[in-house]
Formats: structure tokens, sequence, C-alpha cells
């Protein structure tokens, strides 16, 4: 058995590297290292892979995050409502835009926001809510977009964690996520399910003209060469990440059914152990696509078992150990955290396990097995 690994992106590579080396090779003899036509290439692949009008390349996710709010053109002290329960780069770009942000509880068997608490908060300030489609899986977005219509409220969809993901609507119609709401961003970091060799991000809509007024955001403001009608930014992906993620975004949907066959096998093996809460998968989101494959530790020790596992050369990781409403950069004075329940408990209970496409079936029964014998 090979050694495992959190995320295996060497032996992914080796099954690419030819044609890895030859995208790459092109943009270095081109030397267009900025906007390379290989750029242009991978947006349109990614756009009509995920079936949206548009996909603007960026530097990296929390970027892409920060420039689709900066498209909306939301006002100091708007509110945005997001989980939680997750990565802080989405409260992160919220607070940097003088944005006010309003964290609610998740759901615990999806981990993804709870539609009754962004209910709850919204009031006549709020003027967007951000969803993150966490782990993988994505987010209620039927009753999400009800609310936001109910309440004229954006909705900017953090996809990092879910590209590929379907979204199946109760009528039947699916869509990917990343599409269904106003805008949203992602991430190429390379531990992503579509990674670069570096940093990338993009932001997709189907809004002609917010898509047009992000195109300049991304390029400082710029519409036309030195004219900068609006305060932009500079956040670019670079042809040579296009070039590994062009070769990579044909693989996607084996990668994520790599991930899925690997979760499956997780679960069979560990579904039944009455201290553990393998993850759920919602019927109405028929893909999760397993960026990560987090299992809830009841009435036991998780901390005693992630270090088990490590001694066992088994890595694992703890995603989320902080809710960030307890975070020192987004901790308020009064807050009331009991109205964060079911953070509190799942931030006390979850493990990630080793989770990538080149994972083995004795690697994942090793795994188990481990696991199984710690609660012995
Ligand atoms: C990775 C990630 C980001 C940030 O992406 P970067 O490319 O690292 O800036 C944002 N939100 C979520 C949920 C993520 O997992």
């Amino acid at each position: 058995m090979n050694p495992i690994q959190m995320v295996d992106l060497n032996s992914q590579y080796n099954f690419i590297k030819e044609e890895v080396a030859h995208g790459m090779h092109e943009v270095l003899s081109s030397s267009l290292f900025i906007n390379g036509p290989v750029v242009h290439e991978f947006q349109k692949d990614l756009e009509n892979y995920l079936d949206v009008k548009h996909v603007i390349p960026c530097a990296n996710g929390t970027d892409a995050l920060q420039i689709a709010l900066m498209g909306l053109k939301l006002q100091p002290g708007d509110e945005v409502i997001t989980a939680d329960f997750t990565f802080a780069a989405t409260v992160e770009v919220i607070s940097l835009l003088k944005l006010k942000p309003v964290l609610v509880d998740v759901n615990p068997n999806t981990f993804n926001i709870d539609p009754l608490a962004i209910e709850k908060a919204i009031n006549p300030k709020t003027k967007a809510i951000i969803p993150v489609h966490l782990f993988g899986q994505s987010a209620d977005m039927e009753q999400i977009l009800a609310l936001a219509k109910k309440h004229n409220l954006y909705v900017v969809e953090d996809n990092a964690q879910a590209i590929g993901a379907d979204y199946t609507f109760s009528n039947g119609s699916v869509s990917k996520t990343g599409t269904l709401g106003d805008v949203s961003a992602t991430s190429f970091f390379p531990s992503k399910n579509l990674g670069a060799y570096g940093d990338g991000g993009a932001i997709f809509t189907n809004d002609d003209n917010l898509a047009h007024f992000i195109r300049g955001i991304v390029n400082h403001g710029m519409y036309e060469r030195y004219y900068h009608d609006v305060v932009g930014v500079n956040s670019r992906l670079d042809s040579l990440q296009a070039a590994v993620l062009k070769v990579k975004l044909k693989y996607l949907d084996f990668y994520n059914e790599r991930r899925k066959e690997a979760a499956l096998r997780y679960t069979k093996l560990l579904k039944d152990h009455h201290k553990i809460i393998t993850p759920l998968r919602k019927s109405n989101c028929n893909s999760h696509v397993f960026h990560q494959y987090t299992l809830r530790i009841i009435n036991s020790d998780r901390d005693a078992l992630k270090n088990y596992l490590n001694d066992n050369k088994i890595p694992c990781g703890v995603y989320y150990p902080v809710p960030l409403h307890k975070q020192k950069a987004y901790a308020k004075a009064n807050v009331d955290s009991s109205a964060f329940s079911v953070t509190n408990q799942l931030v006390k209970e979850v493990i990630s396990l080793p989770m990538h496409s080149e994972l083995s079936i004795d690697q994942i029964e090793y795994i188990c097995d481990t696991i199984i014998c710690f609660f012995d």
C-alpha cells in the first residue's frame, strides 16, 4: 500500500504530465504569460462545461468573492448573510468591503447554511446571501432562491468546494452549482476539485451587464485602456495556470466520480458504527462532489481519534475547528453564541478523511479499519 495522503496531487499529475507539459510549453514559447489565448480558451471551455453565459477568470477564489460583491455595488453597512461554519474567506471579503457580515447557523446533517436561520436574519438592511456549497454539496438553493426573491436579495454562491456538482430542482431541472444565483465565485487552489498548480479563481454569471461590469473591475476598473471608470483591482489568472486548468477540466467529471466512489466506500464501511455519523447526500443535490469527506464523531473524543489516525500514518483534518462568530477578527462583543448551537457542536465533532481521486481500495479499507479499531 502506498503512503496515504490527504490530497494526492502527484499521482494525479503523473497521469496528465505530457498534456500539461505540452500546454505549458505553448505558453512558454509564446511568452504570452498574461492574458494569453489559453486563458480565453479555458474560459470558453468552462462556460460550456457549466452551461453558464460568463466565466471571468481571476487570481484566486477570495478575489473572486470580493469582485463578485463589488460587482453588485453594495454600499457600506449593507448586510450580507453567510454561514458561521465555513472557511473565513467569505466573511473576510464582506468585512473588507465595509459590508456587515451576518453569520447564521447551519444544518447538522449537510453542514450547509440553514434556510430557516437565514429567514430569521433578514431585515431591511439585508442585501445579499452567500451560501457556501460546503464540502462539495450544494446548499438548499431552491429555498434560498425563494427567500431571495421574496425579499429582493442577491444570491452569491461560494462554489469553491463544489465545482462540477449538480443541483436538481423539485421540478426536475438540473443545473450546476455556481450557475444558480446572481453571481458566484470559485477557487482553483491546487487542492480544490479543479485545482491549478498555483493560485487561480473565477467568477460566473448569466447576467450580461454584470459580467461586463466585472470584467472591468478585475482589470483596474478599465473598460477602455487607460480610462478608469470605477475603482477596480488587479486580479488575473495567468496563462500557465490556465494551461493546466484547461487540461484538468477535461478530467473533472472523472475526478469527481472517483471521489464519489471513495466516499461511497467509506460510508459503506463506517455507516453502522454507533459513534460515527457519515455524511448525508441529499437526494435533491444529486451530485455531491466530496471536496471533503467529513464524519461526525459522537459521544467520543474526536481529537484523540485524530491523533490515533496520525500515529497510524493516516492524515486527516478538522474543517473547521472554530466557528466564525468566535474568531477574533469577526467576533462581536455581545453575540449570543446559543444562536449557533449546531456550529458550536460541529466544531467538536467533525473530522475529514483523506479524499482525492487517487485513493485505492486497500487504503480506504485500512483507514476504516483503523478508525473502528480506535473505538474498540
Ligand atoms: C478555498 C476557498 C476559498 C478561497 O479560495 P482561494 O483561492 O484560496 O482564495 C473561499 N471559500 C471557500 C469555501 C473555500 O474553500
